[in-house]
């Protein structure tokens, strides 16, 4: 059910002014996004549509706090099929750096990205990868890249590396 109490109508605009989220009212609810997504052949409740019709209806803390924005998986394919050059897939980006500046930040992301400041990828190199390297004749890999720990320590929200 939706309460027209908690629709915020400014919400398409503070989109459109994000970068990557210029087009979103270009939008004409077409569905051609949502046929073609292969995170919805996975996941049949995955509906960009539905997620950009929400952002034009002014569902700003569902659209925000929805786990949904942060599966796009970046292929580029609504992107490419829209009729209307909607540039869906640079909203979802517009609306994942909203949803981060506020604090909502799926669990799965802050963990890649504590990964990747801690140790400059997303696992561990353990010494059994070395070995192993080592075996073929190959150079060890670092186990940390004190560089990247400093750059995302200085660039990357602190709630992000808790
Ligand atoms: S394909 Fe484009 S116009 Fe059609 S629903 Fe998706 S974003 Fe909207
Ligand atoms: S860019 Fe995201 S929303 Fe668009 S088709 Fe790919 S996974 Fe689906």
């Amino acid at each position: 059910m939706i309460d027209s109490k908690d629709l915020d109508p400014n919400f398409k605009y503070e989109v459109a002014a994000e970068i990557g989220g210029a087009n979103i009212n270009r939008c004409f609810a077409c569905g051609t996004c949502t046929v073609g997504c292969p995170v919805r052949e996975i996941d049949e409740k995955y509906n960009p549509r539905k997620i950009i019709r929400m952002v034009l209806l002014g569902m700003r803390e569902r659209v925000l706090k929805s786990d949904f924005i942060w599966l796009c998986s970046t292929c580029y394919t609504c992107y490419d099929h829209c009729p209307q050059d909607v540039q869906l897939t640079s909203i979802m980006t517009a609306l994942k750096n909203i949803a981060a500046r506020e604090g909502y930040i799926h669990p799965s992301f802050k963990e890649q990205a504590r990964l990747v400041s801690k140790f400059g990828r997303l696992y561990e190199v353990e010494d059994f990868d070395n070995k192993k390297r080592e075996k073929f004749g190959l150079p060890p890999i670092k186990k940390n890249f004190d560089d990247i720990t400093k750059i995302t320590k200085d660039t990357l929200p602190k709630e992000v590396l808790q």
